[in-house]
């Protein structure tokens, strides 16, 4: 069996959506973990077990509310990396030329 943490699926889903939605973040991997431990650390894991290779598709997240929920706390991190990114990427002018 394996041990499996539906939200931070989720909380992997809703970084690759959303980061579009925020031009000046960095997205190098430093920036990558703060937002992810950021938002993982926020919401409350989620644990199924499964049986290898399995997907347990009934067991779900009561999708809509988690689902808002989680957004609502990766674009917080986001807003937060944006802003103050541990790297040192100087934001929007970071990936111009
Ligand atoms: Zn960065």
């Amino acid at each position: 069996m394996i041990i499996h943490n539906l939200v931070e699926e989720h909380v992997m889903e809703g970084y690759e959506t959303l980061q579009k939605h925020f031009p000046g973040y960095c997205g190098c991997e430093i920036c990558r973990a703060d937002v992810l431990v950021y938002a993982l650390n926020r919401i409350q894991a989620r644990y199924v077990a499964s049986q290898e290779g399995k997907v347990i598709t009934e067991i779900q997240l009561d999708r809509h509310q988690n689902r808002t929920d989680i957004d609502v706390i990766l674009m917080d991190a986001f807003r937060r990396v944006t802003d103050a990114p541990r790297c040192g990427a100087t934001g929007r002018s970071h990936s111009q030329a």
